[in-house]
């Protein structure tokens, strides 16, 4: 039997491992649609390989030049036509589309009544609660790909969440662990992104780097696995091979272990509740020489504890704390603010927004706008 797919943002690291993944397993997987952003070369490999019916792409002068090369399959151009390819009824919608522009295509995903695989946890961390109240009504799984939060899913399936003591969500603790942190005033957008374990998009890179990262991951496993903030520890791991850990009432703890590479949860959630043999290698435990775990300094990585601290003010702080991040980051990566400043323009949109409560999406998307403007202001008081 084939399942059929769509992957939302196929271009990107997360969808690039999807259809590596679909290429090791051939007949098993039907590529009915692609969408992303504006990668036309990249797309046009991806539809010769692949034969998708549907190709979205959100820059409609991007889509314009994909449909002149006439490549056999219908491109549908613009912003919405990531909703309309989320809406195609498929088996599973990867959904791997960087940051808050994900958010609309994954519920139109839910309301077509799509099993959706989750990379992108920006939707999450904005509106987690709706996103998880939709799914439930509409009948539709939630499986998710981002590692850690894959990792608790597996040690959770045949147990009661009501049982969990609390969970362990891994940090590699990035490129600047151990770093002191006025040393990094002036580090380089090219240096914040080169991750020593895992190989991913820039965004995410860097929130790795600032660990943002594990500070969204805290807000995505709440929302995933209906937590409360209590019961989450994030705790660093270097090694990178155990991917999130399970504690029990009991004193058991249940932990995933793995190869450091996204096709392996990527796979997990194709093709869930089955496993099928690993066309990708496995993990040889006599190669690792240790594994260590340590807590992380708050002082050191601020955007941690604001992230935590939006999870406690709850509402839409996350999705002001998200789309100030964003801001930031981008900032970041143009060499507009230092490394330092993104958690400075975080830290003051977060404090300076009224978060409200989080009743409907309008909500969510007006704190969102409101956050980036902030941000914006930030920059400029900041000099950029
Ligand atoms: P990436 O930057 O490599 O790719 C992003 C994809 O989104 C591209 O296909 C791009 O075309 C598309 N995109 C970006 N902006 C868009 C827009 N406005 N409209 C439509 N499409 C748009 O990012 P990535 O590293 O693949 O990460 C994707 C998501 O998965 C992120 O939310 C990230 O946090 C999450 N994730 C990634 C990894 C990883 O290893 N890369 C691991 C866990 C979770
Ligand atoms: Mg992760």
């Amino acid at each position: 039997m084939t399942t059929r797919i769509t992957i939302l943002g196929s271009t990107g690291s997360i969808g690039r491992s999807t259809l590596d993944v679909v290429q090791h397993y051939p007949g098993r997987f039907d590529v009915v649609a692609l969408a992303a952003h504006s990668n036309v070369d990249l797309l046009a490999q991806q539809i010769r390989a692949f034969h998708p019916a549907y190709v979205a792409v959100a820059d409609e002068q991007a889509a314009a030049r994909l449909k002149a090369m006439k490549l056999g399959v219908e491109v549908l151009a613009g912003i919405e036509s990531l909703n309309e390819a989320a809406a195609i009824p498929v088996d599973i919608t990867l959904c791997a589309i960087v940051g808050a522009a994900g958010l609309r295509p994954v519920v139109s995903a839910i309301d077509a009544g799509n099993r959706i695989a989750v990379a992108n946890k920006e939707p999450l961390v904005m509106a987690g609660r709706l996103i998880m109240e939709r799914a439930r009504r509409r009948g539709v799984e939630v499986l998710p790909v981002d590692s850690e939060h894959n990792a608790i899913f597996q040690c959770l399936h045949g147990h009661n969440v009501s049982d969990v003591f609390r969970v362990h969500l891994t940090a590699s603790g990035g490129p600047f662990y151990g770093t002191p942190r006025e040393s990094l005033r002036d580090v380089p957008p090219e240096q914040a992104v080169k991750h020593p374990t895992w190989n991913m998009g820039a965004k995410i890179s860097v929130d790795s780097a600032t660990l943002m990262n594990k500070g969204l991951e805290v807000l995505e496993a709440m929302w995933l696995f209906d937590l409360p903030l209590e019961k989450i520890d994030v705790v660093i791991h270097p090694q990178s091979i155990v991917h999130s850990l399970v504690e029990f009432m009991d004193g058991s703890i249940l932990a995933h272990l793995g190869v450091t590479d996204m096709k392996f949860p990527i796979l997990f959630a194709l093709t869930w509740p089955e496993r099928v043999e690993s066309a990708m290698g496995r993990l040889d435990l006599t190669r690792m020489r240790e594994l260590t775990f340590a807590a992380p300094d708050f002082s050191e990585f601020p955007c941690l504890a604001l992230a935590l601290h939006a999870a406690r003010l709850g509402g839409t702080a996350p999705a002001i704390l998200n789309a100030a991040n964003e801001t930031a980051v981008a900032a970041f990566c143009a060499k507009r603010i230092g490394f330092l400043q993104i958690s400075e323009v975080v830290e003051e949109a977060l404090m300076n927004c009224d978060a409200g409560q989080d009743v409907d999406l309008d909500t969510v998307f007006a704190a969102d706008a409101h956050a980036r403007r902030k941000a914006s202001e930030t920059m400029i008081a900041l000099g950029v």
